[in-house]
């Protein structure tokens, strides 16, 4: 039975299976060999380059996904230069455009920036010289900012003109996951390049990012209209050098204890990142860490002025400062190799943005730590009582609450491997054999087995629902609390209800029915409602999580109550009790967190109201 989960893992799985159409011969294979060797000085290919440089020489529309120092720009720089005409890149921001223009330029590539503020006389001087150069194909690579490309009319018609001569070679899109309102880095003039393909049908597009989820692929492709004609790679997102662990906030009197005598052990003079949830948060610690402990470190986020931002950044990249403390403004084309720390000092918002924030990290290979401080309580500030009580509404919001659970199952369990919760999020099968023990679970050196608590969750809701009956309203300690038979502090329950469900699941673990709800929560067969509540004779707002169970979700009820939705808890035993434990039946298999049949179905089923 092992062997067949193995094979099931190593077959099947999401991650795009290489067309062999582009590991065939091509006649521009010897080029392209010798480019790569002598421009580039590398020995050999990563994983899907070569792939990728065929299919978009080819004319073939691309999207890549790879991650971060995975070697993108190459896609593109060596297919420039292995062909006749020019190159169009569109990257999101300046400092992205020099580093990677300054890379080529070094190379002897010939090849120019279309993306300065371009106002002065000087400056348009300078523009209409280069455009006679475009033009006459004087340049592989022209780099530019979506903006540019939308706003320029002179632009257009050059590239009109280099269109119909059939010299445009292709679009690159890189970070291309900012066209998407589902990534973390949406941007607006994005939006805006899907005239490319429809105007330039016949020009390919290449289009790069190191975002991963599915969700941002499929809108990726639609928006820039290459939906029907494009061929799709996926690396491996696993990083093999990180190492995950969580650190529970309950365990600490003071988290920042805990965080200083890191800081001073086994990250004494080594380069990190502190990740923060809000601008305050980053000031505060900031403040802490440089005043109280005379760390050397800085704040940065999206409300500092433009030059601050950069100055600070420079002072990190150049190890004058130790610790970059920052809000998720900051990263986007960060190349820091010698990072050897990401802290989250709360939890973030979404599970993909925490990979992604993680993979900043040991980007020269190197062992590289990533420690995120959780509680259930962080939950409870504004930024989540948003995302599930108001704001945008519809599918964004779903996406949203979708996102907020999966973090949540994330930080809550004791025993899966981290690395593989996360790559089975991204879409990703994993053998947790490959983790090398590299994850705090892991490390427990237990054996993982998942069984089927529905009955419990029957219990659950069961309970909720029948306070809901009778307007009790009842928060997840509660129900916790009460089922494994404590007596409540005061009397918010009808006394039937009380001795009918007391102690009903008193065999369970709390942290086991905390988790159970947690489950249900992301199955949507229950949901929360937060509410903020004076305390009486105070102006304090404090904020009270309920957990009620979901109306518009009767199949999914019905489904649990009879037995047809197993709900997987996973329990971690010590190897020589493994044969007693009985097995899960292959049709219990996990519903994954990123199952789309339950997703789809809940989009658009269930807003929170
Ligand atoms: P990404 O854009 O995917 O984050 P980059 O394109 O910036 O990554 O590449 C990251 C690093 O890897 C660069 O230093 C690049 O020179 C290097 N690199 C890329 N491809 C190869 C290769 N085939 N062999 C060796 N080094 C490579
Ligand atoms: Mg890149
Ligand atoms: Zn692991």
């Amino acid at each position: 039975q092992e062997n067949m989960k193995k094979q099931r893992e190593s077959a099947g799985g999401y991650v795009a299976k290489i067309d062999p159409i582009w590991q065939r011969p091509y006649k521009w294979d010897d080029n392209v060999n010798v480019a790569n060797r002598m421009i580039f000085g590398n020995e050999a290919f990563r994983e899907n380059q070569r792939e990728i440089i065929n299919a978009t020489k080819s004319g073939k529309n691309v999207l890549a996904l790879i991650p971060t120092g995975g070697g993108k720009s190459l896609t593109f720089q060596l297919s420039a230069v292995t062909d006749t005409g020019v190159t169009f890149v569109v990257m999101p921001l300046l400092s992205l455009i020099d580093d990677n223009l300054q890379f080529v330029l070094d190379l002897g590539i010939p090849s120019c920036s279309l993306s300065t503020s371009g106002n002065s006389q000087k400056e348009d001087r300078r523009i209409s010289d280069l455009y006679k150069d475009i033009r006459s194909l004087q340049y592989k690579l022209v780099y530019l900012t979506p903006e540019r490309l939308v706003k320029s009319p002179a632009l257009l018609s050059l590239i009109d003109f280099l269109a119909s001569q059939g010299k445009i070679d292709r679009f690159v899109i890189d970070e291309v996951h900012c066209v998407s309102h589902w990534g973390q880095d949406f941007r607006k003039d994005y939006l805006h390049l899907d005239f490319l393909k429809e105007k330039y049908p016949s020009v390919p597009l290449l289009c790069l990012t190191a975002t991963a989820t599915i969700k941002v692929k499929d809108d990726i492709v639609k928006r820039l209209k290459i939906d029907r004609d494009y061929a799709f790679f996926q690396s491996s997102f696993n990083r093999p050098n990180l190492v995950y662990e969580i650190r529970d906030k309950k365990q600490f009197k003071n988290v920042n204890d805990d965080l200083v005598q890191m800081l001073r052990t086994r990250f004494r003079g080594k380069s990190g990142i502190i990740y923060c949830i809000s601008r305050k948060e980053c000031e505060k610690l900031a403040e802490t860490l440089s005043k109280n402990y005379s760390i050397k470190c800085d704040y940065y986020h999206a409300e500092l002025s433009y030059n601050r931002r950069q100055e600070v950044q420079a002072r990190w990249m150049k190890n004058e400062i130790q610790i970059i403390i920052a809000t998720i403004a900051f990263g986007m084309g960060i190349n820091k190799r010698d990072v050897r720390f990401v802290i989250h000092y709360s939890m973030p918002k979404s599970l993909e943005g925490y990979v992604q924030e993680c993979g900043r990290a040991g980007r020269d290979q190197q062992k590289a730590e990533c420690i995120l401080y959780y509680a259930y309580g962080d939950r409870k500030r504004n930024d989540f009582f948003i995302i599930t009580n108001q704001g945008s509404s519809g599918s964004r919001k779903n996406e949203n609450i979708h996102a907020l659970y999966a973090i949540l199952d994330y930080c809550e369990e004791p025993y899966l491997c981290r690395r593989k919760m996360q790559l089975n999020f991204l879409g990703e099968d994993f053998d947790e054999g490959r983790c090398n023990k590299m994850c705090d679970n892991c490390r427990k050196g237990l054996q993982v087995v998942e069984s089927d608590r529905s009955r419990e969750a029957q219990v659950v809701v069961k309970f909720i629902q029948r306070c809901q009956d009778y307007q009790n309203r009842v928060t997840a300690k509660q129900v916790t609390e009460l089922l494994r038979g404590k007596k409540p502090k005061k009397n918010f329950l009808r006394q039937d209800i009380l001795e009918e469900y007391q102690g009903r699941l008193k065999t369970m673990k709390e942290s086991d029915i905390k988790r159970l709800i947690v489950q249900l929560l992301i199955m949507r067969v229950l949901k929360e409602r937060f509410e903020t509540q004076t305390i009486r004779g105070t102006s304090v707002k404090n904020i009270i999580v309920f957990i009620t169970v979901s109306p518009s979700r009767p199949a999914l009820l019905k489904a649990l109550e009879n037995g047809k939705l197993p709900v997987l808890l996973s329990d971690g035993v010590k190897s020589s009790e493994k044969c007693e434990i009985e097995k899960i039946p292959e049709e219990r298999k996990p519903l994954e967190v990123g199952d789309s049949n339950l997703y789809s179905a809940a989009a658009g089923a269930t807003v929170v109201t």
